[in-house]
């Protein structure tokens, strides 16, 4: 017993969305792959904030993973998601099989140019936001909602998700919502829980560093001695530094200067097995 209606076709949260619009009712869709936190349930907030009901997705999407990457042994932790999502007032789970969202003979994926094609993620997961794209164009046109909520913890992901979304028509306005964070401010994600106790305390090392370079930038420094400097502290921490990199933040365009701005500064930086990644505003 969950205490939330949970949908596993598209047709049953078809039919239910259909009702609610119906009835004249908004509606915010909430995608997610599961093992929730409070940046999970902060969307939903969010959401309500837009539209009377809120259906959220659990789906732990195979075609953004590498055959390399952790889809097999990523956390599902579905009871214990129903119950938060309960708590929160959502009024839906839709949680298909793969096999409800990838029939046999599947054969579509959405072609990205752009923010999908900056060198940032892209570079280490070349084929990762074109599942992110695919599997988000399905859920917006299956589910017809609203609005759709995303994280600013996943920047990239926001900024591809919103041009696919106005460049394909797709009715849907995306809204993001502000990174939600550990007290120690390590950025909350589910794949925290894979990080040992020694690793879990160096992990708030990443966005202390970036906060310092935000300031060394706001204080007119050089962009590329600031840059360097914060990149050489994060592996001196006993990080493996992806990259760490300025950005104008809406294009993800490369900058020089602060005069190129807004900028956002984006990482990513393994320690152990784990992989993590953060931005913030400058
Ligand atoms: P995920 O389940 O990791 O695929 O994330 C689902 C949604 O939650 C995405 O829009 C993420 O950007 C968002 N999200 C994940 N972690 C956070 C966080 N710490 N703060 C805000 N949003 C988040």
């Amino acid at each position: 017993m969950t205490g939330i209606a949970v949908f596993e076709t598209v047709a049953a949260m078809c039919t239910a969305v259909a009702g609610w619009h119906a009835a004249g009712e908004q509606v915010a869709l909430v995608p997610t792959m599961g093992a929730l936190h409070e940046g999970h349930i902060a969307l939903v907030r969010e959401g309500q904030r837009h539209a009377r009901r809120i259906v959220a997705s659990i789906f732990v999407n195979p075609t953004q993973f590498a055959p390399h990457e952790d889809f097999r042994k990523y956390p599902r932790t579905f009871d214990d998601d129903c119950a938060k999502l309960a708590d929160a007032g959502a009024d839906a789970v839709f949680f298909p099989s793969v096999e409800e969202m990838y029939p046999p003979g599947f054969a579509t994926r959405v072609l990205l140019l752009g923010p999908a094609a900056a060198g940032l993620e892209d570079r280490f997961r070349p084929t990762h936001f074109e599942g992110v794209a695919t599997v988000c164009c399905k859920l917006f046109t299956q589910s017809r909602a609203d609005f759709a909520i995303f994280g600013e913890k996943d920047y990239q992901q926001l900024k591809v998700v919103t041009r696919m979304a106005a460049d394909l028509d797709l009715g849907i306005r995306i809204v993001p919502l502000a990174t939600i964070r550990e007290p120690d401010g390590l950025a909350m994600s589910s794949r925290n829980r894979y990080l040992s106790d020694e690793h879990r305390a160096l992990a708030p090392e990443l966005h202390r560093i970036m906060q310092e370079l935000a300031a060394r930038l706001r204080n007119r420094e050089s962009l590329f001695g600031a840059v360097t400097d914060a990149q050489g502290a994060i592996i001196s921490a006993g990080f493996e530094l992806d990259y760490l990199e300025a950005r104008h933040a809406e294009t993800l365009a490369p900058v020089t200067s602060l005069a190129d701005g807004p900028l956002r500064l984006l990482l990513a930086a393994r320690i152990g097995s784990t992989r993590l990644i953060d931005n913030i505003a400058v």
